[in-house]
Formats: C-alpha cells, sequence, structure tokens
C-alpha cells in the first residue's frame, strides 16, 4: 500500500461536488465581467517566481518545491498563479493582441507549508487578474466581483479586510521608519525575519510568526496624495457597488510586488487559516518582469477553504434521475437500450450490473439515491414495457410503454 504525500490529499465526493460547484459560480461570475480564461503551465522556471513574488517571500524563500531537472535547469512548481499570467501577458503580447486584459485562472497551487486543517501542501486557486487598467474603478470591480462570487457560493459570514500600500514614493520614507522600528527590536523577530528586515522590512509584518503582534504596534504608512486619492476612491465606489468593507491598516499580504490597495476576505469560521481569498494592485511587475507599463489588479480565491465553508451546503440533488434494472437475464439488451435513451434525452441514468440478481441490482438503486427504478423482467419484455417504481416518495409501481419512458418521466419529474 502506497499512501498520498503528506499534505496532498484526495478530494472525494460530495466535496469534490463543491469544488465543481464554486468553479461553475466562478466562471459564471467571470462571464458577467468579461474575464476570459488563461491556461498556464504548472511549472515555470524558478527565477520566474524568484523576481515576481520576491526572494524574500515566505512562498519563495521557504516553501516553493523547486527542482533542477534532468537537463539541469532549475525549475519550480507554481506556488501562486499571478507570475504566469504576467509571463503569459508578456509572452503573447496579449497588451497588443487581447481583448481588454481581463484574465482568469483556475488550478493547483503547491507550497511546502507545515499542513493542518485548511492549509495542504497542493491546493487549488480561482485567481482573477486585471491588466492595464490603473483606475480605481478597476480595482472597485474586481472586490465587487468576487464579492459577487462569494454570495452565488452561498459562503456567508465574510469580511473584506482593506489597506493601502501605497507606492514606491510612498513607501521610500516608511522603509526608513519602520526600520528602525524593526532594528529596535531586532533580539525579539524569529530567525528569518532578523535575516530579512535590512532586505524587505516590511515582510516582518507579514510574517506568520512576528507579523500579527509587530502589525499592531508598528508605525503606520502614511499615503501620498496621489495614492490616498486612489484609496478614498476606491472605497466610494465599492459603497456604490454595495460592498461593505473593513479598512485594517495592519494588512500588509506576503508579496513583493503589491501597491496600492491591498485585500483579503477572512471567514471567522474557518478557524486559524481564515483567509479565503486574497489579492491586491500590482502597478510595476509586468514592467519590472520586461512588459510594458501595464498597471494591474487581482486576487486568488482558495478553492479548498471556500468548500469547507460550504460543508454543510451539500448539492441539492446528488444522485440519477432513473436506475435501470433488468429482472431477468434476457432483460438485459433491451435495459441497455432504454438507459441509453433516457440518457439521450437528457435524463441522468445509472444502473450497476444486469447480470447480477434483481435483489443485488434493487440494492444498488436504493444507494444511488435515484428517483426512480426502471425495471424491465419477463413480463415487460413480452409487452414492450417499462416497471417505474419511485424510490424517494411513496407510490406504487406501474407500467408504461418502453418508448414512452423517458417522457413519462420527464413528465413525473416535472422537467
Ligand atoms: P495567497 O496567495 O497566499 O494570498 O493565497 C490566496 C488564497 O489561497 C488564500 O486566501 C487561501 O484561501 C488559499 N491558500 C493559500 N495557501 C494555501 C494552502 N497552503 N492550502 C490551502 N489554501 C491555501
Amino acid at each position: 500500500m502506497i499512501n498520498s504525500l503528506r499534505g496532498f490529499r484526495d478530494i472525494l465526493p460530495p466535496e469534490s461536488d463543491l469544488f465543481a460547484r464554486i468553479e461553475a459560480a466562478a466562471r459564471e461570475v467571470f462571464g458577467l465581467y468579461g474575464y476570459q480564461e488563461l491556461r498556464i503551465p504548472t511549472l515555470e522556471k524558478k527565477e520566474l517566481f524568484v523576481k515576481s513574488t520576491g526572494d524574500t517571500t515566505d512562498i519563495v524563500e521557504k516553501e516553493m518545491y523547486a527542482f533542477t531537472d534532468g537537463g539541469g535547469r532549475e525549475i519550480a512548481n507554481r506556488p501562486e498563479g499571478t507570475p504566469g499570467v504576467v509571463r503569459a501577458y508578456i509572452e503573447n503580447n496579449l497588451g497588443q493582441t487581447g481583448r481588454n486584459g481581463k484574465y482568469f485562472y483556475i488550478g493547483n497551487m503547491f507550497r511546502a507549508e507545515r499542513p493542518q486543517a485548511g492549509r495542504y501542501r497542493e491546493f487549488e486557486q480561482i485567481g482573477a487578474e486585471h491588466i492595464g487598467n490603473p483606475s480605481p474603478f478597476a480595482d472597485a470591480e474586481t472586490i465587487t466581483m468576487l464579492v459577487r462570487l462569494l454570495e452565488k457560493v452561498g459562503a456567508g459570514g465574510c469580511t473584506v479586510v482593506l489597506n493601502s500600500l501605497g507606492c514606491g514614493e510612498c513607501r521610500k520614507a516608511y522603509r526608513e521608519v519602520l526600520l528602525a522600528f524593526l532594528r529596535a527590536r531586532a533580539e525579539k523577530l524569529c530567525e528569518p525575519c532578523r535575516g530579512r528586515i535590512e532586505r524587505n522590512p516590511l515582510r516582518a509584518l507579514d510574517c506568520k510568526i512576528d507579523g500579527p503582534a509587530l502589525a499592531e504596534t508598528a508605525p503606520k504608512l502614511t499615503l501620498c496624495p496621489a495614492c490616498a486619492e486612489h484609496f478614498a476612491k476606491t472605497q466610494e465606489l465599492l459603497k456604490i457597488s454595495s460592498v461593505s468593507c473593513e479598512v485594517n491598516p495592519s494588512l500588509v499580504r506576503g508579496l513583493d510586488y503589491y501597491t496600492r490597495t491591498v485585500f483579503e476576505v477572512r471567514s471567522s469560521a474557518l478557524g486559524s487559516q481564515d483567509a479565503v481569498c486574497g489579492g491586491g494592485r500590482y502597478d510595476d511587475l509586468v514592467k519590472s518582469m520586461g512588459g510594458p507599463a501595464a498597471p494591474a489588479i487581482g486576487w486568488a480565491l482558495g478553492v479548498d477553504r471556500m468548500a469547507m465553508l460550504l460543508k454543510d451546503k451539500p448539492a441539492a440533488d446528488n444522485g440519477p434521475k432513473a436506475f435501470v434494472i433488468a429482472a431477468s437475464k434476457e432483460a438485459g439488451n433491451k435495459s441497455f437500450e432504454l438507459i441509453t435513451a433516457l440518457r439521450a434525452a437528457g435524463l441522468s441514468a445509472d444502473f450497476s450490473n444486469f447480470e447480477l440478481s434483481l435483489k443485488s441490482q434493487m440494492r444498488s438503486a436504493d444507494k444511488s439515491g435515484a428517483a426512480f427504478a426502471l425495471l424491465i423482467g419477463e413480463d415487460e419484455l413480452k409487452a414492450g414495457a417499462v416497471a417505474l417504481k419511485p424510490l424517494k416518495e411513496k407510490g406504487d409501481q406501474f407500467t408504461v410503454p418502453a418508448a414512452e419512458a423517458p417522457a413519462k418521466l420527464k413528465e413525473l419529474l416535472k422537467l
């Protein structure tokens, strides 16, 4: 017996149905907002993440599944989606050839974090990126879209936390103030933070160990007039689209490329891993990766955690409409013909094994959650008929001509 790797898991039904439901809702919402799907590779050159996500970030410094392949190339399993989208945008010249710079992706990410409830080493993200629009209308649109998606899938009890990290100019002055504050406390910081405060002091505020306490007491960033205006406008627009947010100056987010608006969606129902979604503006990333000047904003939603929020809301309908049973040995072919006709008529239908006993097939029918069992035995075979037996509601078995069975079933199920 070979078990799965620690932190890697099988997603079984009915949880897998929840994943599909979340993905379907996302596709629908993305359609409403003019987003198109990008399917990007799982493996990229390691330097893509080092350069974009940042070499002082946890996900690159400590958690990346990186390796050297047979050809001596440094490769990494993607820990997040944005770098790949930005690479694809630049490499395929999407700024020129694309429709509107709005892209979404759905895919698995890999991070060698310590596994716990809601934290896995392979997990799914649904992400949205809007590239080429610097306006606060884009910020408000993307956050509104996210909230509408949460509402659509029925994930209640979520809070949107919002902050602005300002631009390079605002941060230059802040860096010095923060650095002085951190240096004064250096001996109390965790080992990795001590090593990186000189390279990237903001990172300490996002550290899983020191971050929460530091973020409370550290000096706060003062936005330049342009960034302050952008932030105020974003909040004004969010009010217009009826999105309520909590502004929290301690929210810094863990990645290097963020500028101006950053946000997170949290749910108290999730326990310690309470972030469902994170995102923000990254106005300089595309250019710094060798592309055109293309300010952008995006977010990534954790599907595993979304599914946890929906656990008590199983799919309304999780059995087939019909379960076909061959009640005699000779009825196998006719039963197979019937199930083919049912599916052709758009009715979900299943069967177990027409070569097993009636009792065994009935047991499978009960287990399937089907609304009706459709039986063909010796009598039905002779008469060219099918017997319909309700499984979920009380009612007697009755017979209809075989050719009429799909239509009759639709009528009974009000389809
Ligand atoms: P991040 O890029 O770290 O902000 O992640 C965005 C979202 O992905 C988070 O809010 C989580 O919902 C989800 N996520 C991140 N890391 C993990 C993980 N290790 N396991 C499960 N979900 C994760």
